[in-house]
């Protein structure tokens, strides 16, 4: 089963991600998580990447895409793949296809996790606040712009997934059971 959990920043998709790879045996794959490693090791591709992510815009689709194609040829990838931040833009999504179809592979469901932008801002802010990120982009001015480019750059993926009759939307602000009840009626 691959999934493409979908939603905007701080609308829980990496707490959604981390129950269902336990349930079904599954990896998640975040963009965000690898480039943050990337940051991490101080490679080059790091050092370039920070610049961008710290101003809460777009690594560039090459970039991005040369990174999942590694990633999902891997072979811990077999028995499925939960992504969890990308593809953030129309081209992602389009690439992607390109590539699963050259692996036989294909998308199974999108699940959209539907947020308030308020308690966006909240979540995040808390997120930070209590100190449980390490995150460099928790921060409300980052956030603001990382909302906005996700409305004009990432909002376009979600039609393309409606139209392939893919997209399922869930109600994100419940609890994280009750949110994960639905992702799992979904999907089973
Ligand atoms: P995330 O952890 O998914 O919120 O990602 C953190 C940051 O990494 C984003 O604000 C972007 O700068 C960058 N990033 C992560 N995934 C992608 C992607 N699929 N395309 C472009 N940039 C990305």
């Amino acid at each position: 089963m691959n999934l493409i959990l979908f939603g905007p920043p701080g609308a829980g998709k990496g707490t959604q991600a981390k129950i269902l790879i336990e349930r079904f045996n599954i990896v998640q794959i975040s963009t965000g998580d690898m480039l943050r490693e990337e940051v991490k090791s101080g490679s080059d591709l790091g050092k370039l990447a920070k610049e961008i992510m710290d101003k809460g815009n777009l690594v560039s689709d090459e970039i991005i895409m040369s990174m999942i194609k590694k990633r999902i040829t891997k072979p811990d990838c077999e028995n499925g793949f939960i992504l969890d931040g990308f593809p953030r833009t129309y081209n992602q999504a389009v690439n992607l296809d390109t590539i699963l179809n050259s692996l036989n592979l294909k998308i199974d469901k999108v699940i959209e996790i539907n947020v308030d932008e308020k308690l966006l801002f909240q979540r995040i802010l808390n997120r930070a606040s209590e100190n449980q990120s390490t995150r460099d982009d928790d921060n409300s001015e980052i956030l603001k712009n990382r909302i906005i480019v996700y409305k004009k750059d990432t909002l376009p993926v979600l039609e393309y997934y409606r139209k392939l009759n893919k997209l399922y939307t869930i109600d994100g602000m419940q609890n994280i059971e009750e949110v994960s009840k639905n992702i799992l009626k979904i999907i089973s």
